[in-house]
């Protein structure tokens, strides 16, 4: 690592830039005491703040509380790259092969819930920077240009509209050396600040009534012939149901540790473009940008012209570690920041302001899964593997059906009723997630061409991504 790329970032704030806003709610008090409700959501990501909004839509009569062990929007949602995609299967390559009888169904909840996330940004005057430009898949490496247009076929046949751009079409749109061609996706995808949406849902739950407490951590689930207990240090939650929107952190149900790793991904934000360096990167369009391999980067601008740049690492620590002291990872940033200059060498000298990482709540078929637990009076939705910015308001309003005894077209659904393939359990689980991973990471640097492992992988209907 050269001294100018290492200064590119040493600097930067180790917080989330989402996160640092001065106009954000003052957090809400601690739970002290006993209280009885009828609905205790544990966790104040976008599934348990969508949960809480919906569930009061649903039933405005009904009580409930909601616990977050730090404040409203620091977990994942709080620190992602604000890219709101719809699909509710982390990609429709991955719905087709997973889901391949249920997938139309699918998308059609994808389209609905797509739109229940705008309708309801209007309707509770959330301002969250929605920027409806889409998201535009780049080729870096010759063999992805033929991966595009395959993505691009599957894409039209669902009707989705989405354009095809050649080398110089696409570098007209963002000025990178490294584009080869790319897809410029405008169906269910766009860009928002999700912090600012945290924010925004959480003062519409509260406006509904929402009892939330901060600085809780939810310590244990203790359950009773006509209720559930749920301990915190200070005081108890005796509830009806209890609704588990934890994601990668600890879980209070032994059942999800099995289908669920905490993977690590890290992002940088840069200080706010110069005219000339905004003038020297194009991207007047300013869509949501990937690149194309196993390991790939997301990047996109902000609203006061930064550069978002994250992803490529997907970091699985032995044991699953979750930590704020794990926000922090030189090895990647080093790694990220070359990767940065290497996409836009016109911005050698541009500096980041911001870095830190989260984790990712990954399962073996990338998309949300569902379960219950203590005769149907606890549900969660865990397991997004990385693309949860939409898919949560889906996730919730189905644990909340579960949890109501509510069956749906949705809770038939096998994608509902089926659980992935569980993890194995330390040791065999690190080895099994770092061999994955390298030879994912091998198969990047062999034109895409996976190798046995992941071939037999892919048959058995299993993976692992962030
Ligand atoms: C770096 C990064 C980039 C990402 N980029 C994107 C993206 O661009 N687009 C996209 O769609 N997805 C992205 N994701 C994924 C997306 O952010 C998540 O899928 C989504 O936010 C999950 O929301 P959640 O509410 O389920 O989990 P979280 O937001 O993690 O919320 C869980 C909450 O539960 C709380 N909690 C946990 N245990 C307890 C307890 N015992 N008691 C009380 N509270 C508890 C936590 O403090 C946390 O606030 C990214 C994730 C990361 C980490």
């Amino acid at each position: 690592m050269t001294e100018a790329l290492a200064r590119s970032w040493s600097d930067a704030a180790t917080v989330p830039f989402w996160l640092d806003a001065p106009d954000a709610p003052e957090p809400a008090e601690a739970l002290a005491g006993d209280t009885d409700t009828d609905l205790v959501i544990v966790g104040g990501g976008f599934t348990g703040l969508w949960a809480a909004i919906q569930a009061k839509e649903l039933d405005p009569t009904r009580d409930v509380v909601l616990l977050e062990q730090d404040t409203v929007g620091f977990g994942a949602s709080g620190r992602n790259g604000g890219f709101l995609d719809g699909s509710l299967t982390h990609g429709l390559r991955n719905g087709v092969d997973r889901f391949p009888e249920e997938i139309r169904t699918i998308e059609r909840y994808a389209a609905e819930n797509f739109a229940g996330i705008r309708d309801a940004i209007e309707r509770y005057g959330i301002e969250c920077d929605w920027t409806p430009t889409g998201t535009m898949a780049v080729a870096v490496e010759p063999y992805q240009v033929e991966q595009l247009r395959g993505a691009e076929e599957l894409l039209r046949s669902f009707d989705q509209k989405v354009r095809f751009l050649d080398q110089d079409e696409v570098r007209a749109e963002v000025a990178s050396p490294t584009y080869r061609a790319g897809i410029w996706d405008r169906t269910g995808t766009g860009l928002l600040d999700p912090g600012r949406l945290a924010d925004g849902l959480r003062t519409a739950a509260e406006r509904l009534g929402v009892r939330i407490f901060e600085g809780t951590p939810a310590e244990a689930l203790e359950p009773h012939a006509d209720r559930i207990d749920v301990r915190t240090p200070h005081g108890r939650v005796r509830a009806r149901r209890v609704l588990l929107a934890t994601s990668a952190f600890p879980p209070l149900l032994r059942a999800i540790r099995r289908y669920v790793v905490p993977v690590y991904d890290y992002a940088l934000v840069t200080e706010p473009l110069s005219a000339e360096q905004r003038a020297a990167i194009g991207w007047r369009r300013r869509q949501g940008l990937s690149d194309g391999a196993n390991q790939f980067h997301y990047y996109r601008l902000t609203h006061d012209d930064r550069i978002l740049y994250g992803g490529y690492d997907a970091v699985y620590r032995y044991g699953g570690p979750v930590s704020s002291a794990l926000d922090d990872d030189d090895h990647t940033f080093a790694r990220l920041s070359a990767h940065f200059f290497h996409t836009f060498p016109q911005l050698r000298g541009l500096r980041f302001a911001y870095r830190w990482g989260g984790a990712i709540d990954t399962s073996s078929r990338f998309s949300v899964f569902f379960g219950s637990a203590h005769a149907g009076r606890v549900a969660y939705a865990v397991g997004y593997t990385g693309l949860g910015v939409g898919a949560t308001r889906f996730g919730a309003r189905v644990a909340l059906d579960l949890l109501d005894g509510r069956e749906t077209e949705a809770t038939r659904l096998r994608y509902v009723r089926r659980r992935p393939m569980p993890f194995p359990p330390e040791p065999l689980r690190y080895g099994v997630v770092r061999l994955t991973q390298n030879r994912m990471a091998a198969a990047d640097r062999n034109a895409g061409r996976r190798g046995v492992w992941l071939r037999a992988l892919d048959a058995l209907g299993l993976g692992f991504d962030s």
